[in-house]
Order: C-alpha cells, then sequence, then structure tokens
C-alpha cells in the first residue's frame, strides 16, 4: 500500500537552520530511564524511532555538569569526554536511518539537590530546592553566571563532535536554571538578571546566543519553552510573560519548541486531557517568529497532524508518548497503513518508569525498553518454530497481545473468551470516568487479529478443562485475568477484616457491572493506584455521600508516578469527597465502619452503607489448577500450559501485556532457565586505579 495523498504534506522536509529534516515527525526530548545507565538499551531505542520514520530524533534531558545533576533519576549525561561514545553510540543508530540527532542539554539549578555529587546546587537565588531533600541552593555570582555560560557551550561543541544536529536551549517544564532565572517565582535577584523581565530573559539570551557561535554553522539551534505554566500571572503565560519571551527572541532560534509547563501539564493522563490539549496554548507561537514551530499534544490521528499544519498551527507534529507507543507512526501513514498505528493510551505508565529510575515501559507497546536488552523489535519478530497450535484462554490485555504476537509468528491460534467482548478489564475499566481511550488497548490487538486467517476468535465461549483438553492444542495459554478481593487483605491489613454478616460489601468489579449502591459509600483504598479514586469518583457522580478512607497520606498516591496525583486529589476535593487519610479499617458494620489511626490505632465509627474495598485481586486460576490436576495431561496431553498475566500474579495493564508478548516471544524457545539472567546487561565499567 502506499500512503494517502492526504498525508502528503507530512512528509515534506523542513529547514532547522543549517540542517533539513526529512519529515514533519519529530521526537521531541524525553526521558525514558536507560540514559547513563543503560547507554546501549537508550541508543538502540533511539534509533528504532529512526527507522519507523521519526525525522528528527532527540535525548532526554542531558546533564552538563557535575554540579547539577539528577541522581538517582536515569538522564542522559554529558559531563566531560568521557561521556561522549555513550551519544556517539545514538547518534550513529539514528543518522542509519536518516534522521537527525537532537540533543537537550541542561542545567538543573534550584531543581536538584545533588544527591550524587554533593555540590552545593546553584541557581539564580538562594532558595530550598524544588526536591524535598533538605538542600538549599546558593545564588550564582557573576563568575558561576560566566563558568554556566561556558559549561553550556562546552556541552554544545561536545554534542556536536558526539554527531548531533539539533542542539536545545532549554528553557522549559521549570527543571532547569534557564527557566528558573526567566521566572519571577525563583528570580530576586537585584543586579541585571533579575527584576524586569528584559533582565530575566538575559542569561537565556546570552546562551542561545554562546550556542549559536559555538556550533550554530552546522547545527540547527532550538529553545524548548514553556509557553504557560498554568497559574496565570504568578507564572508565564501565553497572553503575558511567555507570549513576550516568544516576541522578544522570536527569530533567533532556528526552532521553536513550545509546550505548557511544568512536565505535569505537559503530560496530562488522557483522564484529564485529550489529544491537541496545548493547541490553544501554543498557537500563537506561528504568529510570533517565522522560524520553524514543534507542538506536542499526545498526536496519534494523521488527519488531526495535516490540520495543524494547514492551518498554520505547527510546521514539525512533536511526540513524546506516541512515539513510545508506535516508533513506527510515520512509516504506517507512509505505508498506507494508519489503521495499524498502535495509539498511546495517555495512561503515563512511561513516565512511571523515569520516576522510579528504571527503563522505560508503555503499556501498549511491550517492546519499549527491551529493544537492546531482549532484542525486541516493535515491529519484527521470528517466524514459528514449529507447525503447532496454541490455545488461548481469555482475552483481556494478556490474551489478546499473546493471540497477536502469536499470530505475526504464524501459529494456529485459537482465542476463546468467555463473555461476548474481547479486551477484559480494559473492556470493563474503560467505561469508568476518564478512561475512554484505555480501550485502545483492546481495540488496536482486536483489528490486528481480525487480518489474520491463522487467529480463530471465539466469544461467550467458557472453557472448562475437559472442553480445553479436547481441543488438543499443542500449547494452551490461560489467561483468564483476576477479580478483587473481598476480604480486605493487603498490604495493611494481613488477616480479613472483620464484619457483621449484614454488612454490605460490593467490590470494584461490581460498581463497574451496575450493581446497586446504597449510600452513604465508604471506599477503602489500600491498593493507591487508580482504582480507589476511580471509585470514589463514579459514586460520588452519580450521587451518592462517599469517603474514601486510607492507610496513605494522600489519594491514589501511586499516581505521583504517572503524574496524576494532584489532579485526582483537586478532582476529589472538589466533587466533596470526604477523604480520611492515614486510616485503616478494622470492622465492617451493617450501617458503619470503624477505623483506626494508622499511627495511634485510635478508633472512630463513620456511617455506611455499601463498604466498597479496593485491596487487592484474586487470580482467577480455577481453569489452570483444574487442568494440572487431570490425569490425561500425562499422556497425550498438551505439550505446555502456561499462565501468563493477571492470572498469574495480578498487575497492572501494561504486565499483562508485556506477560503476553513475552509468551508469544518465548514460544518454542526451550525451557527458562531460572538460574540464568534472560536479557543482555550492562554492567558498570571498573576504572583504572
Ligand atoms: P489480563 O489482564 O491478565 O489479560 P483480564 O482480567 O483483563 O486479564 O482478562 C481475562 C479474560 O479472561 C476476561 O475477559 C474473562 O472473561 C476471560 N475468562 C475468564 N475465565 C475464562 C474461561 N474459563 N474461558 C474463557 N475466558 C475466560
Ligand atoms: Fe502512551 Fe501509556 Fe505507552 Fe506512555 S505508557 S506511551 S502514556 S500508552
Amino acid at each position: 500500500m502506499s500512503r494517502d495523498p492526504r498525508y502528503d504534506i507530512l512528509f515534506e522536509p523542513v529547514k532547522i537552520g543549517p540542517v533539513t529534516t526529512r519529515n514533519r515527525f519529530y521526537q521531541v526530548p524525553h526521558c525514558n530511564g536507560m540514559g547513563r545507565a543503560y547507554p546501549s538499551s537508550m541508543a538502540e531505542m533511539r534509533g528504532i524511532k529512526a527507522e519507523g520514520g521519526w525525522g528528527v530524533v532527540c535525548t532526554e534531558q542531558v546533564e552538563i555538569h557535575h554540579t547539577s545533576e539528577l541522581s538517582p533519576v536515569i538522564e542522559g549525561r554529558l559531563w566531560d569526554d568521557a561521556d561522549l561514545p555513550v551519544f556517539q553510540k545514538m547518534t550513529d543508530k539514528i543518522h542509519a536511518h536518516g534522521s537527525l540527532a537532537g540533543i537537550e542539554p541542561c542545567y538543573d539549578g534550584l531543581a536538584t539537590p545533588n544527591r550524587y555529587s554533593r555540590e552545593i546546587p546553584m541557581g539564580p537565588s538562594a532558595r530550598p530546592v524544588s526536591y524535598m531533600d533538605p538542600v538549599q541552593a546558593r545564588a550564582m555570582d557573576k563568575t558561576d553566571i560566566r563558568n554556566m555560560r561556558r559549561w553550556y557551550v562546552e556541552a554544545a561543541k561536545r554534542a556536536r563532535r558526539a554527531g548531533f544536529d539539533v542542539i536545545y536551549v532549554y528553557a522549559g517544564h521549570d527543571l532547569n536554571a534557564i527557566s528558573h532565572f526567566l521566572s519571577r517565582r525563583w528570580n530576586d535577584r537585584g543586579d541585571e538578571y533579575g527584576g524586569s523581565l528584559e533582565n530575566r530573559v538575559r542569561l537565556f539570551r546570552e546562551i542561545l546566543a554562546d550556542t549559536k557561535e559555538a556550533v550554530g554553522d552546522t547545527c540547527g539551534i532550538a529553545i524548548r519553552f514553556g509557553v504557560d505554566e498554568l497559574m496565570g500571572n504568578d507564572g508565564l503565560n501565553c497572553e503575558g510573560e511567555g507570549r513576550d519571551v516568544v516576541e522578544m527572541l522570536a527569530d533567533i532560534p532556528d526552532l521553536w519548541d513550545v509546550n505548557v509547563s511544568d512536565w505535569d501539564n505537559d503530560s496530562v493522563t488522557s483522564r484529564f486531557a485529550s489529544e491537541g490539549f496545548q493547541d490553544d496554548y501554543v498557537s500563537f507561537v506561528k504568529k510570533v517568529t517565522n522560524k520553524p514551530v514543534v507542538g506536542v499534544g499526545r498526536y496519534t490521528s494523521p488527519d488531526t497532524m495535516v490540520r495543524l499544519i494547514k492551518s498554520g498551527a505547527l510546521d514539525l507534529i512533536g511526540a513524546a508518548r506516541p512515539s513510545i507507543a508506535d516508533p513506527f507512526l510515520p512509516n504506517k501513514i507512509e505505508e498506507g497503513r494508519v489503521d495499524d498505528i498502535r495509539e498511546c493510551i495517555g495512561c503515563n505508565i512511561c513516565v512511571s518508569a523515569d520516576f522510579t529510575s528504571v527503563p522505560m515501559r508503555c503499556t501498549q507497546n511491550p517492546t519499549m525498553g527491551e529493544e537492546w536488552r531482549r532484542g525486541w523489535h516493535p515491529e519484527r519478530i521470528d517466524r514459528k518454530h514449529a507447525d503447532e497450535s496454541v490455545l488461548i484462554v481469555g482475552a483481556g490485555p494478556a490474551g489478546l497481545e499473546a493471540a497477536r504476537a502469536l499470530g505475526e509468528r504464524g501459529y494456529d491460534v485459537t482465542l476463546a473468551e468467555a463473555t461476548d467482548t474481547l479486551g477484559g478489564r480494559v473492556t470493563i475499566e474503560s467505561r469508568l470516568p476518564g478512561l475512554t481511550e484505555w480501550k485502545r488497548v483492546a481495540d488496536y490487538r482486536q483489528h490486528q487479529i481480525s487480518q489474520m486467517p491463522n487467529v480463530a476468535t471465539y466469544l461467550e465461549s467458557r472453557l472448562t478443562a475437559a472442553q480445553v483438553l479436547e481441543f488438543e492444542a499443542d500449547h494452551v495459554v490461560i489467561s483468564t485475568g483476576a477479580k478483587w478481593c473481598d476480604s480486605g487483605v493487603g498490604r495493611e491489613n494481613h488477616a480479613p477484616i472483620d464484619r457483621d454478616e449484614a454488612a454490605r460489601i460490593l467490590l470494584p468489579d461490581a460498581i463497574c457491572a451496575g450493581d446497586a449502591v446504597e449510600g452513604p459509600v465508604v471506599i477503602f483504598d489500600d491498593d493507591h493506584y487508580y482504582m480507589g479514586g476511580l471509585m470514589a469518583e463514579l459514586l460520588r457522580g452519580q450521587g451518592h455521600e462517599v469517603t474514601l478512607v486510607t492507610p496513605s497520606s494522600d489519594v491514589s498516591h501511586w499516581t505521583h508516578n504517572t503524574l496524576e496525583q494532584g489532579r485526582i486529589q483537586k478532582r476529589l476535593i472538589e466533587m466533596d469527597v470526604n477523604i480520611m487519610p492515614l486510616q485503616n479499617v478494622v470492622h465492617i458494620g451493617k450501617d458503619h465502619v470503624t477505623l483506626s489511626c494508622v499511627y495511634t490505632e485510635r478508633e472512630r465509627k463513620i456511617a455506611c452503607g455499601t463498604f466498597v474495598p479496593v485491596t487487592m485481586r484474586r487470580p482467577v486460576d480455577q481453569l489452570f489448577h483444574d487442568l494440572m490436576a487431570r490425569p490425561e495431561l500425562t499422556e497425550g496431553g498438551p505439550q505446555s500450559i502456561n499462565r501468563i498475566g493477571d492470572c498469574l500474579a495480578p498487575g497492572i495493564i501494561a504486565a499483562a501485556v508485556y506477560a503476553g508478548h513475552r509468551y508469544a516471544r518465548e514460544l518454542g524457545g526451550g525451557v527458562n532457565d531460572p538460574d540464568r539472567v534472560p536479557f543482555r546487561r550492562e554492567l558498570p565499567q571498573l576504572a583504572a586505579e
């Protein structure tokens, strides 16, 4: 197939100063939890983006000096020449596919406590750093400013030597010295670098000029800038100082990469914002500059991309998350395979890996982070090892991905699902407030397997062990999922919560299925991801009086890692959900529950008509155990029977997709040796004594 001519405009080259990108697909800088710690993984992942058609592929933010480092968060590091080979590897891989390589040097300033180097942080003013460490930064004097300008220049020169084509001056996300100097909040200087906006922009202007002078003859110089901080006149905004900064520097850089700041506002999840949510904030930029403009907004639709270019809103389509979920998005448009795009669902599991300092993972793309260490390519998979058949029982994320990937390998696959819909938990959960886009996990896979003649799908087929064996498949995969538990056992309680027989207890599964709730409702969230907060939002939205009790200090605590916690808590407060943090539940009565303070065990009773425990899930694994107990297994039964996904151990959707993918990759590859590390490692290098 060839591309639809309507999308031709997306494949036009664009000049970025002295360099030219082959098309308008631009992978903006994004963290990946690999960076300096897992550089081969990082280089391979970026190379695959170039192979998939992204015309420009950038690094994450790259530390330029040891006095400003983000440990233990894993970013790029370009402190001196010793770091060059890491980036040379990356740029080689990007250039091999005809794309440009971009780098985002960064001096973190007031953002970071320097946990590793133990150097005193520096910024425009003496302040506690924004990380919650008991560390204060000192104010830079003129010598410090001169030094930092030199460090930026040295980093730019090194970056050019490492092969980069586009070099950023980064002033976004409230995460670096340049944006701190710009900000009235952080900058209380009385010299020519503080006070008026003209003064606060001075350092930005100087570093931009220095970088242009140092490398601008051969490299495109890009600005990354948050035009609006979504805090009105307390911050930069697109009607005030954010716009003024763009006007002041308008045609100096070769490219404007613009967004809203900080990171929470830039990478909003689909629960809180939809595709194109930044458009209104950044649309003025093209009117102010003659230079090309790139913007982001979780764009996955080529029609939206074309509209953005034709309407003069953007010149280049920026993407972090859509390029993670589908590194081959541009090529799929080019090849007329738009329906094959694996669209980002906006869940921010990718972001969570950065916060937890591990290689990035993605709900939609199970190969993300595994390109080098396991040799998984997002678009290529080995052919089947033999003419064998696989029966998959359960079509949730794990079963669907196993079916898709096994189908791609060429096996004879049968997928049996008990209900009348595919998707398992994603189909159910995508009906909860804000989670519509999560359905894409099922939709993408359903579409793929519908094209495969070797994959047969049967709905309304709840299989028993006897039926599974009658099927005579060579391999059986049990992916029957998990259900929420009502015992109350979880992190806080290690035995079932004491209860009256008359207590009304409803699980999230029943609430999703529409079971009637009698108020007042008490939700007990000992899970700390999205379900507890969502139950509160759903039931409060239906008009019930809702109390959310949690042993944690805030609601949906783990969602700090997905940049959602603040928005969830705000929404629940605004909806008048009664939030009771730092409390356990010790008794469930007919019309009340008894709470216990997690510190003092002081008890109190609150009214409760329906109790909703969100504590842990139990695998639906009876079928697996029934099968394992069948005597027929010893003679003539399937060669293998495996449990995958939530049926083995309940986890997040990304883990289930990964489990399905891994099963498919490894079928026929021999038995996993539990004594062997199953992937390539990147080991620290021993320094010479
Ligand atoms: P996972 O996240 O591991 O993929 P899910 O709970 O999302 O798990 O999906 C499990 C799916 O398995 C559900 O759609 C459920 O209806 C289906 N299922 C459970 N038991 C059976 C069975 N005995 N036969 C066929 N399908 C089943
Ligand atoms: Fe998108 Fe979620 Fe994948 Fe991140 S993890 S790229 S938000 S699908």
